[in-house]
């Protein structure tokens, strides 16, 4: 009898689980609109993005819209200096400065800024859903990918949206791309069939169906949950072992990880 041929199999099982646990890297920490806090720097700034990759963090989240002369510019909210960004020309928006003096970034300029000295951090891009229609939503969703493409950031880039029709319609253009729906309006099991790789859901949503946890690790569904300010809830995240978890407070999230280990 050959005894070295369990021990092999064995040797072998041990390798794949090891690579599969090491291989996830859980608990990494997504900066929500960039690292602005602590700093009193900008969000949705060139200036928070640059942090959050000089931190080394996992992820640096940031918010896309197009303006009415289909211009993609980094904002949060629907309107910049009360105007309608969908409706408004890119220069007359630029008229306006952010808070911390920069311009009002574009997507162009915000993705060359993160694919600079950045070997760690995920670039994770929020689509906004079109206040105008669904169809604007979903051309804003190409236009994004072929900028994204065009920079070569196409590997270090995660495209999240609370619009189900534009994570369907990037997968329809590339086909490998990690898609992350906002919405916590579907269980993990029910993306899978449309090819969504993730769910990034408000943290209470988890709260309410944690079964939904363990459902996204046994179909292999990215977990990404946001905005995760509070030590206590980060505790619970923390706990449960998420692949993503996204925060206004990376250093406070960073100490909670540490005191964890
Ligand atoms: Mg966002």
């Amino acid at each position: 009898m050959n005894i070295m041929k369990p021990y092999t199999t064995f040797l072998l099982i041990g390798l794949l689980v090891g690579f599969s646990s090491c291989n996830a890297p859980k608990n990494g920490i997504v900066a929500h609109r960039g690292a602005w806090k602590k700093n009193n720097l900008t969000e949705n700034s060139i200036a928070s993005l640059r942090h959050a990759i000089d931190l080394k963090l996992t992820g640096s989240e940031f918010d896309v819209w197009r303006t009415a002369d289909d211009s993609l510019i980094i904002n949060h909210d629907a309107h910049y200096n009360k105007l309608l960004i969908e409706e408004t020309n890119y220069a007359d928006l630029i008229k306006f400065k952010l808070s911390n003096g920069e311009k009002l970034p574009t997507l162009h300029e915000y993705i060359t800024e993160g694919v600079k000295n950045n070997k760690k951090t995920l670039l994770v891009c929020e689509i906004k859903p079109s206040e105008i229609s669904k169809e604007r939503g979903k051309e804003t969703a190409l236009k994004t990918v072929e900028t994204i493409k065009k920079l070569k950031a196409e590997k270090m880039t995660s495209y999240i949206s609370f619009d189900y029709e534009i994570l369907k319609q990037i997968r329809q253009v590339d086909a490998l791309t990690s898609l992350q729906y906002l919405e916590g309006n579907k269980a993990p099991g029910e993306i899978k069939s449309d090819r969504i790789t993730g769910v990034d859901f408000h943290y209470s949503v988890f709260q309410k169906h944690p079964e939904w946890i363990k459902e996204a690790k046994d179909n292999h569904i990215t977990l990404n949950v946001w905005t995760v300010n509070d030590a206590e809830i980060m505790d619970w995240i923390i706990k449960n072992k998420f692949d993503y978890i996204t925060t206004n407070e990376p250093e406070l999230l960073n100490q909670r990880i540490k005191n964890k280990k």
